[in-house]
């Protein structure tokens, strides 16, 4: 008894306390601040543009006012700056804005899930957060794959996608997206398929290798990184029927689509999948969350006495109560002020504003909700069209051969004209 009481203060006494202290060093400033900004060659990059306020479809430069024609990466549903989410916004940061979801929870995330699984469709009620677009498009992935595994189908792990897809920038989002020109740094595409949206071309893939298939993954409609490339809802009704028939996972990315961009308040209105991931205008622009929903069937596949069953997730700022309030006020406004109405007009007067714009430059106009695009048959004509929009007040991004407008929904029928007109004008220079 001694002789241990001897030994324990014996090792404690040898068990020192380490203090770990990095090397700190004088920082050399030497006054550069260095963005790395997307998508573009920083060598050739010219200098960004300087906002200095923003409000309703305005942004404000040192020299300009501009209608933001494609509502900061289709994002800001409600332009700029809106009263009531800039104060719900301040509200919750007087409280708190962050807490860890492990083990914690709090309204903004309860009512945020309930809010989404009330406008919904069907069983898609259970909501995982995360902090952008492509994270969450991965816990799509994840979830599927795991699903399957889960029910002892590890063979059933291969991916369905459709070409020229886009689901975002990290890597297995970026593997079943197909855009060369985005990821041609990044080949890896093992287990991954690409097909047109045509019914024919799903069924002969499913048909010889639905055993190893877990995921059908869409951009419903809308292809907005294609090139704003539409499709008809057709496909999606028979892949719907197909996904049943050889047990897969239908997962829609609804991360542009979603919040009435379509003319539908979702896609998965009409056709219903087993998991949609949710984005951008998610929170009105303000602040990056995202989130995935999947259906009872999905949730049941995890749901389990077995803890390795678990789904192994979890973003550090997943459940954001700043962003989740934000998103609240967000879908206060957007269903109380009837945005789907408004999303009609615009509409209709983007397609009888461009009825008229002719060019033999252009190859096809197309409108699908609120968005229209421009294609021309060559990238080269729509060089210089951004700057040329800046000076004439408008804050607009051509991509290869693509010219769009996808305006925050508050946009005036005057505003709107004033986009199209920019447009005209740059067709009808010479
Ligand atoms: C923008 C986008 C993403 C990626 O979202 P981030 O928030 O940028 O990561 C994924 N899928 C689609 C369809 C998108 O448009």
């Amino acid at each position: 008894m001694i002789t241990d009481l001897f030994l324990a203060v014996m090792i404690l006494a040898v068990v020192e306390l380490k203090v770990y202290v990095g090397i700190r060093k004088e920082r050399k400033g030497n006054g550069e601040i260095m963005i790395w900004y997307p998508y573009v060659q920083m060598k050739s990059m010219k200098t960004p543009y300087k906002v200095k306020k923003a409000k309703g479809v305005y942004i404000y430069t040192e020299d300009k006012k501009l209608i933001d024609s494609v509502s900061s990466w289709w994002s800001a549903i409600h332009g700029y700056s809106n009263e009531e989410i800039n104060e719900a916004a301040i509200d919750q940061i007087n409280n708190f804005s962050h807490v860890m979801l492990g083990g914690l929870n709090h309204d903004p995330a309860l009512e945020l899930a309930e809010k989404l699984k009330e406008i919904l469709p069907g069983d898609l009620n259970h909501v995982f957060f995360s902090d952008s677009g492509s994270v969450a498009v991965e816990v799509s992935l994840k979830m599927a794959i795991q699903y399957y595994n889960n029910k002892g189908m590890s063979k059933k792990k291969e991916i369905i996608a459709l070409k020229e897809a886009y689901h975002g920038d990290t890597f297995k989002a970026m593997a079943v997206g197909d855009d060369a020109d985005y990821h041609k740094a990044f080949p890896e595409k093992e287990g991954i398929y690409h097909i047109c949206p045509k019914i024919e071309e799903l069924e002969a893939i499913l048909e010889k290798r639905h055993d190893k298939i877990a995921v059908f993954i869409v951009e419903p409609l809308l292809q907005g990184a294609a090139g704003m490339k539409m499709y008809d809802i057709q496909f999606l009704e028979e892949a719907r029927k197909l996904c049943d028939r050889y047990d897969v996972i239908f997962i829609f990315d609804e991360v542009a689509t979603g919040f009435g961009r379509t003319g539908n308040k979702f896609v998965s209105e009409l056709v219903i999948p087993d998991i949609i991931v949710l984005g951008k205008a998610l929170t009105g622009g303000y602040v990056g969350h995202a989130a995935t929903v999947a259906n009872q069937k999905i949730y049941e596949g995890f749901y389990s006495d077995d803890p390795s069953k678990a789904f192994m997730h979890g973003p550090t700022f997943m459940g954001n109560a700043l962003a989740c309030r934000i998103a609240l006020k967000s879908l206060d406004i957007f269903l109380r002020d009837d945005y789907m109405d408004k999303i009609k007009k615009i509409e209709r007067i983007l397609i009888d504003s461009l009825k008229n714009l002719k060019s033999h430059k252009i190859k096809d106009i197309r409108v699908m909700g609120a968005c229209a695009c421009i294609e021309v048959y060559d990238a080269k004509d729509l060089q210089g069209f951004s700057q040329f929009a800046y000076t004439h007040g408008v804050w607009n991004r051509t991509f290869l051969n693509f010219m769009y407008t996808m305006p925050p929904y508050i946009i005036e029928e005057e505003e709107l004209l004033k986009i199209v007109k920019v447009f005209k004008k740059w067709f009808d220079r010479e």
